[in-house]
């Protein structure tokens, strides 16, 4: 195994839990691999496959992914091959002649390639000695990123029982790893989880305002360091993409909009350092290995956790700190609830917003955002402070807001629970705003009583009492505040309020955006 990996792949030694999982492999157990992005889980399959005797079969979704592989492991000398729809009659051809006479190690194809019936006939011909799954968690409908076609590769074992098979992803909360395993009929004994801590990484959440300026002021102290900026619609891409070039920053677009083309020509000048910024849509980014992405900034709200980690786990690949920046607000996640409610079958719909729901639970918490993270993942994290995310860099002090809290519960009673948070802070920090003075708001009680603290605190405040369920958020498109029991108790005086705030000291020792 050694030799192996010194002579083929340049490695003098096994990261952590490759060995263990290789040994499996060799065995002919079958075998389930959680690892991080960047974690090295390729080498589990392809180690193995130089020790087999037969074909190793690789299913992977993308053909631009399987055309690295394919090109750094015969660039080492070892027999492999894809095939893939981009390859001409002759050119499969030929592939298929080279597996039947043995010529090929390792074969990488797309799973609905390996469900043809002509290609299984052909594997039934050799010898095929393991199956390797990369990115499974696409076949659980609980994924983030399902793709009908992984379904079909449950009959692997039905067909091939006596082929082992190494399942890998990098995604997978604790039930979407069952349902793949079960999916695959792979037994749950040899499960692999390596730790999801990408202690490099910064996490921080930023409210979304003035979010351009904000990202421009952060350029202007990073010039020159790599990075990429996350943006949900093709043409927030496009914008921001033109606006920072305007403001000669090196930045180039990537969404699915452009033509195949342009994204690869764009991909590959950022990962030459002939660029520094890409800004991109969620389509940027699978299967790239860059080792000195410095930022990762995400402009609008990821639709799940499982994204959302992926996405900074492109940054700080050399182990060297990375900042990783979310900007946050109530609206983006209404506008994704909007679209989720648009769609499809409603068991994907609950899935999604349950995701949702996850995503901004995790933008709100006053927890360790490491924490929460992990936590998503089913990984229990010891320490209470990281050190590294902007909730444990800005020690929160714990106050009394009680007296707070009932201004906002009196407000939102007297505006009938029937607006926004947005008019509502309006209504307590006395706006003069026309639409306030048009509906009489300015006559009321609570009118004005907030001006205690700036608009921005109470957004706060408003924000963490929907987050400790002391009020709460309903109705899709126009999101109303409303009292719930807890608020009654809080108006009459039998229940306090905790709220937590950033000890203003440490504010200015926060670095960052
Ligand atoms: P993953 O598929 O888990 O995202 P990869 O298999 O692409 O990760 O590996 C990530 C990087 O780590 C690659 O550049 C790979 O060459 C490197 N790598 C993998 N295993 C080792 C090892 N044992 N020693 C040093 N580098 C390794
Ligand atoms: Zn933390």
């Amino acid at each position: 195994m050694h030799q192996t990996l010194q002579k083929y792949f340049g490695y003098s030694c096994f990261r952590p839990l490759q060995e263990d999982i290789i040994k499996d492999v060799l065995e002919g157990r079958d075998t389930f691999v959680l690892m991080p992005t960047g974690g090295g889980k390729s080498l589990c399959y392809q180690l193995p496959a130089l020790l087999l005797d037969g074909l190793t079969v690789v299913v992977s979704p993308l053909i631009s992914l399987m055309k690295d592989q394919v090109d750094s492991l015969q660039a080492s000398g070892i027999n492999a091959a894809c095939l893939n729809s981009t390859l001409n009659y002759t050119e499969s051809r030929n592939i298929y002649r080279d597996v039947e006479n043995n010529e090929i190690k390792i074969l990488y194809m797309a799973p609905e390639r390996l469900t043809m019936s002509h290609t299984t006939s052909l594997l039934e011909k050799v010898k095929v000695s393991l199956f390797a799954i990369d990115e499974s968690h696409c076949i659980s409908e609980w994924g983030h990123d399902f793709r009908p076609e992984y379904r079909k590769l449950s009959f692997l074992k039905r067909k091939f029982p006596e082929v082992p098979v190494i399942a890998l992803t990098a995604t997978a909360t604790p039930k979407v790893r069952e349902d793949t395993i079960s999916q695959l009929r792979i037994k749950e004994g040899n499960t692999y989880v390596a730790s999801f801590n990408r202690k490099n990484l910064v996490y921080r959440i930023r409210p979304k305002k003035e979010t351009y300026n904000q990202i421009l002021q952060y350029l202007r102290k990073h010039r020159g360091e790599s990075g990429i900026i996350y943006c949900q619609s093709r043409r927030n891409v496009d914008n921001i993409a033109a606006r920072l070039r305007k403001d000669h920053f090196n930045a180039l677009p990537y969404h699915a909009g452009l033509s195949d083309s342009q994204r690869e020509t764009n991909q590959e000048r950022f990962i030459k350092d002939d660029v520094d910024i890409i800004v991109a849509t969620v389509a940027f980014g699978m299967g790239i290995d860059k080792s000195n992405v410095r930022f990762v900034i995400h402009h609008d709200l990821p639709k799940n956790l499982e994204g959302y980690y992926q996405e900074t786990g492109r940054g700080g690949r050399d182990g060297l700190e990375c900042e990783c920046t979310l900007f946050f607000s109530r609206g983006d996640r209404y506008k994704i609830e909007y679209f989720i409610k648009q769609k499809g079958k409603k068991e994907e719909r609950d899935i999604a917003l349950k995701q949702l729901q996850d995503m901004v639970a995790f933008c709100e918490s006053t927890i360790c955002r490491r924490k929460v993270l992990l936590g998503y993942f089913g990984e229990i994290l010891e320490d209470d402070n990281c050190g590294k995310c902007d909730v444990c860099l800005q020690p929160r002090q714990k106050i009394d807001g009680t007296d707070e809290a009932k201004l906002l519960i009196n407000c939102i009673d007297e505006l009938g629970q029937r607006y926004g948070m947005n008019h509502v802070i309006d209504v307590l920090c006395g706006s003069n705003a026309k639409k306030i003075r048009d509906k009489k708001h300015n006559k009321l009680k609570s009118y004005g009583t907030g001006d205690i603290h700036t608009r921005d605190r109470w957004l706060e405040i408003a924000r963490e009492m929907i987050q400790q369920n002391l009020i709460k958020v309903e109705g899709a498109r126009y999101p109303l505040l409303k009292l719930n029991r807890t608020s009654m108790d809080i108006m009459v005086g039998k229940r306090t309020v905790t709220l937590t705030t950033i000890e203003a000291a440490n504010v200015t020792d926060a670095e960052g955006l």
